[in-house]
C-alpha cells in the first residue's frame, strides 16, 4: 500500500487534492496540517472522509513547518486522535506528551535532514519505547552506503514492529520504491511533482503506474540504470513496461550514484537482489575497471553500458555499439546472415566520446572504413589510434566524402534543436545519415537528411536497439521494440510538451 502525503497551504486546496486522491481510490492520505497558514480545521478536511488517513504536524526541527506554539500543536494532535483518524505521526518526545487512545494507530517517527546518523538501530530501539504501531526513520545519506544502511535497518527488524525506513533525496530514492520488498507496511508519496514534501519522494502515480508498487513482493528481482544525473531517464518507462508486458515479477529502477560511489554501489546493490544494470554517464568508462567478465567488445571500446550481476560476479556488455551498427545495417536492407551492407564503405563518425567510438569500433568490425573527427583533435587522434582508423580535422569534415555519416556529438540535441552538426549543402543524395541524438527524434541534421534524399537513421532507432539487447541480457527474452520505440515517443513529446 502507498500512501499520498498533501501538504497545501489552504484547506481549500487540500480538500479538493483529497478528492481527486478519492477519485482516484487512494487508500491512505497522510494530511501535513503544519503546512495550512491558518489554524487548521480537521472536521473541514475530513469531510467527506473515504480513505485511511494519517494526521501529522511537524515541527521545523523535524522537517515541518508548524510555527504555532507546541502547545497548540498537541492540541491538534490529540484532536485528531479524539475525531478517530486512523494513524497519528508522533516524533518520540511528542509520543510521551500524547497517550494512546481509541483505535488510533501510532506512526512514531525519526528525521534527520542532514545525514545518516551511524546508530540507527539505537534510534529503532528509542522509538519502540514510545508505544508504536510503526516505526518511521527517514534520514538523508551522504553516501551511497548510507542507503544500504537504511535497508539493512529496514531488514534487521522484519517482522518485530512495522517499519518504514526511508533514505531521503534522489540517492536513497530506492529505499522508498522497494519498500514493500523488505517487510513495510507502506511507503510514502507526493500528490504532484511540483510540490516538495520531503526530498526524494515520488509522485503516487508514478509509484503506482511506472514502478506497479502494489505488485512489489519480497520475491521481486531488481534492475537499473546507475547514473549521474539520472532524473531525466527514460529507460525506467521502457524497462518496466516490458517487464509488465512480460508478466516478470522485476522492477527497474533509476539509480542516482556519484562517481566516487560506483564501487560501493556495485558490491552493495546484490544485497537487494540487483541483478542487472543499464550504465549511462558518467559510469560508462570506470565501470570497465570493475567488472569481473566482459565481452571483447568492451575490452576494445573502453566503455560498458550493461552489467549483469550474479552476487558479487560482473558481466559486462556494450548493447549501444551493437544496436548503433545494427540500426545503420537495416536501413541499409541489410539481412541475418548475410555480408553487412556497410562493408566495404567509407564512414565519417562526428564525436570521439562513448557513442563515437563505439560506433566505430562496430562500423570497423563490419569492414567498413571509419574516419573520426571531433572539435578537440587530441581526442579524435587517440580513438584512431586505439581502433587502427583514420582521422580528420574538425573543420575539415565537410570536405570529406563519405557513404556514412554519423552524429555521435550531442549538437542538435533538445533544446538547442536549431543546431547540426554537419552543413545540409554537404549532405549527398544517397548517403547514410545517423544521428545518435534521439531528443527530438527529428534533430536538424536528420530534417536535412531527407531534403536531400539520404537514408535517415535516428537515435531513437539505436535508443530502442540497445533496450531491446539489454532486456534480452536481462531476461533472456526479446523484448518488443515497437511497444519500446512508442514509449520513447511519447515520453518525448510529453517532455516538449509541458
Ligand atoms: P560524450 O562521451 O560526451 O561524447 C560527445 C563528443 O562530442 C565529445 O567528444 C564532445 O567533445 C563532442 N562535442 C560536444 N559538443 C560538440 C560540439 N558542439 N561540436 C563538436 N563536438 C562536440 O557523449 P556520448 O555518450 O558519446 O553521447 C553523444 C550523443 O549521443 C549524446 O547526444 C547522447 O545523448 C547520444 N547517445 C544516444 C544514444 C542512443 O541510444 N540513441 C546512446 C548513447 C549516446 P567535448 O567533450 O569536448 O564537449
Amino acid at each position: 500500500m502507498y500512501c499520498v502525503s498533501i501538504a497545501c497551504g489552504s484547506h481549500s486546496r487540500m480538500i479538493e487534492e483529497y478528492r481527486q486522491l478519492m477519485a482516484d481510490d487512494v487508500p491512505l492520505v497522510e494530511l501535513r496540517l503544519d503546512f495550512l497558514r491558518r489554524e487548521p480545521d480537521l472536521p473541514r478536511l475530513l469531510a467527506e472522509k473515504n480513505s485511511q488517513v494519517i494526521v501529522t504536524c511537524r515541527k521545523p526541527e523535524d522537517g515541518g513547518l508548524w510555527r504555532e506554539p507546541e502547545e497548540k500543536r498537541l492540541k491538534v494532535l490529540r484532536q485528531a486522535i479524539i475525531d478517530g483518524v486512523e494513524y497519528v505521526d508522533l516524533e518520540a518526545d511528542t509520543a510521551k506528551l500524547i497517550p494512546r487512545h481509541g483505535k488510533t494507530r501510532r506512526i512514531i517517527s525519526y528525521h534527520n535532514l542532514t545525514e545518516t546518523p551511524e546508530d540507527l538501530q539505537t534510534i529503532w530501539d528509542r522509538l519502540a519505547q514510545c508505544d508504536p504501531d510503526i516505526i518511521k526513520i527517514a534520514v538523508m545519506p551522504k553516501r551511497i552506503r548510507d542507503v544500504f544502511r537504511v535497508f539493512d535497518l529496514q531488514k534487521a527488524n522484519a517482522g518485530k514492529i512495522p517499519t518504514i525506513a526511508i533514505s531521503m533525496g534522489e540517492t536513497g530514492f530506492m529505499t522508498r520504491v522497494l519498500a514493500p520488498k523488505f517487510g513495510a507496511p507502506f511507503t510514502y508519496s507526493t500528490f504532484s511533482s511540483k510540490r516538495v514534501i520531503a526530498p526524494g519522494l515520488p509522485t503516487y502515480k508514478s509509484l503506482r503506474d511506472v514502478y506497479r508498487y502494489d505488485s512489489i513482493d519480497e520475491d521481486t528481482e531488481v534492475f537499473g540504470v546507475v547514473g549521474d544525473p539520472i532524473g531525466h531517464s527514460l529507460s525506467p518507462l521502457i524497462h518496466n513496461k516490458s517487464f509488465v508486458v512480460a508478466e516478470m515479477n522485476r522492477i527497474y529502477l533509476p539509480f542516482l550514484v556519484h562517481p566516487e560511489d560506483l564501487g560501493d554501489f556495485l558490491d552493495l546493490a546484490p544485497s537487494v537482489n540487483v541483478r542487472g544494470l543499464s550504465v549511462t554517464i558518467p559510469h560508462k568508462v570506470a565501470v570497465v575497471g570493475k567488472l569481473t567478465r566482459c565481452d571483447p567488445a568492451v575490452e576494445e571500446i573502453g566503455a560498458c553500458n550493461t552489467v549483469i550481476l550474479d552476487n558479487y560476479d560482473r558481466f559486462g556488455y556494450n548493447t549501444d555499439y551493437a544496436a548503433a551498427l545494427l540500426s545503420i545495417e537495416v536501413a541499409m536492407g541489410g539481412k541475418v546472415g548475410e555480408i553487412s551492407p556497410v562493408k566495404g564503405c567509407s564512414a565519417l563518425v562526428l564525436g570521439a566520446g562513448g557513442a563515437g567510438k563505439a560506433l566505430a569500433y562496430g562500423l570497423q568490425t563490419r569492414g567498413a572504413r571509419v574516419t573520426v573527427t571531433d572539435s578537440d583533435s587530441d581526442r579524435a587522434i587517440e580513438v584512431a589510434r586505439q581502433l587502427g582508423c583514420n582521422e580528420v580535422d574538425w573543420e575539415m569534415r565537410h570536405g570529406y566524402k563519405c557513404s556514412i555519416l554519423a552524429n555521435c556529438t550531442p549538437v542538435g540535441m533538445h533544446p538547442n534543436v536549431d543546431e547540426t552538426p554537419f552543413e545540409k549543402s554537404a549532405l549527398k543524395e544517397g548517403m547514410v545519415v545517423f544521428d545518435a541524438v534521439y531528443n527530438p527524434e527529428n534533430t536538424l541534421l536528420i530534417k536535412n537528411a531527407r531534403a536531400k534524399g539520404c537514408i535517415p537513421v535516428t537515435g531513437i532507432e539505436m535508443f530502442v536497439g540497445q533496450a531491446c539487447l539489454q532486456f534480452r541480457l536481462f531476461t533472456g527474452k526479446p523484448g518488443s521494440a515497437t511497444l519500446m520505440r512508442q514509449i520513447l515517443r511519447n515520453a518525448i513529446s510529453a517532455v516538449h510538451y509541458h
